[in-house]
């Protein structure tokens, strides 16, 4: 009796431990199966010219909207997609779909000017980006200064040698580069000076406790500071409040992004935000126009 107890707790606890590896593997499969069916879906946020006050540009963001969990938080599907080398062919997807909708978004008329890409450690170091931006750029029809490529500092540090040649060869053909999370790698900023980089996007987690903090005001303040000496152009990320927007406004920062202007949202919500804001403008011109 005591024996086959002993024999079922083992089976119980060995259920227990292998649980979390399982359901991993699973989601694994998912992902994996999601991936040969390009079954995500793009968002997109707007990026805002602090001057204006008017979309200028988008970033793209993925979302996996799982058919039994739900939808997937990006942190999760993309270390996960990084872990097997799912981000490979996912990265592809996404940058095909952002320029497939950029193209689109021209044809229209619309008023955007970029779309921003993010790209992850695996994707920039494995050999095939290039060839994927050429392709993807190529079958979209999109002009290579309408697309920028996100890369964080610690990806870009990996390799200084692999990554001068890599952004000579996108610099090249105009694709525009930005830092990402700016001020939360590990980096030495000397590489300001040797990498051919548009802008710097800083953290969000720098922008959160602005106007207030003074000691993240002094990081921010720096940040733009030694930005603008490079000519790089400044994005604050995570502006949920008009007090941040007309702190970095005042601080010359050149463009922001965050909740205060809008969430990732579907290509079409980025159709009607436009749209609207242009027939506003239409409207100014004949009101002025009449009187
Ligand atoms: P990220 O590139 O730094 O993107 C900004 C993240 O901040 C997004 O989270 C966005 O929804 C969120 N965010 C924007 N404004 C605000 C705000 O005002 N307040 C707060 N609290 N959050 C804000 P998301 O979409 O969950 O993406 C998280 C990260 O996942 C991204 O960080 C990026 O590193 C990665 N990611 C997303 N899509 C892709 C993709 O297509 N490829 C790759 N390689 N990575 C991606
Ligand atoms: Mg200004
Ligand atoms: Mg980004
Ligand atoms: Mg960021």
């Amino acid at each position: 009796h005591a024996k086959s107890a002993g024999k079922n707790n083992y089976q119980y606890y060995s259920g227990m431990m292998n649980h979390s590896s399982l359901d991993k593997l699973e989601l694994q499969n998912d992902l994996h199966r999601a991936v040969a069916a390009g079954a995500f879906e793009l968002c997109y946020q707007p990026v805002i010219d602090l001057n204006t006050r008017r979309l200028i540009s988008v970033e793209a963001l993925v979302r996996w909207h799982h058919p039994q969990r739900g939808s997937i938080p990006p942190e999760v599907f993309i270390s996960m997609a990084e872990e097997t080398g799912l981000i490979v062919p996912l990265g592809n997807w996404v940058l095909n779909e952002a320029c497939r909708q950029m193209a689109q978004w021209r044809r229209d008329g619309l008023a955007v000017q970029r779309v921003a890409v993010n790209i992850s450690a695996l994707q920039f170091s494995e050999g095939s980006l290039l060839r994927q931006v050429i392709d993807a750029l190529d079958v979209s029809g999109l002009p290579s200064h309408c697309l920028a490529l996100e890369l964080t500092e610690s990806v870009l540090m990996e390799d200084v040698a692999y990554t001068l040649g890599m952004l000579a060869d996108l610099k090249a053909m105009d694709v525009k580069i930005s830092i990402d999370d700016f001020g939360t790698g590990y980096s030495s900023m000397s590489y300001l000076k040797q990498f051919p980089i548009d802008s710097l996007k800083i953290d969000r987690s720098f922008v959160a406790n602005l106007p207030g903090s003074t000691q993240d005001s002094a990081i921010t303040q720096a940040i733009i500071a030694m930005a603008h000496s490079f000519n790089l152009t400044v994005v604050a990320e995570g502006v949920e409040t008009e007090e941040q927007a007309s702190y970095l406004d005042s601080l010359g920062c050149e463009k922001c992004q965050g909740f205060l202007y809008g969430k990732p949202m579907p290509a079409q919500e980025v159709n009607r935000l436009v749209e609207n804001s242009t027939k506003i403008d239409l409207q100014l011109v004949q009101l002025i126009g009449d009187g």
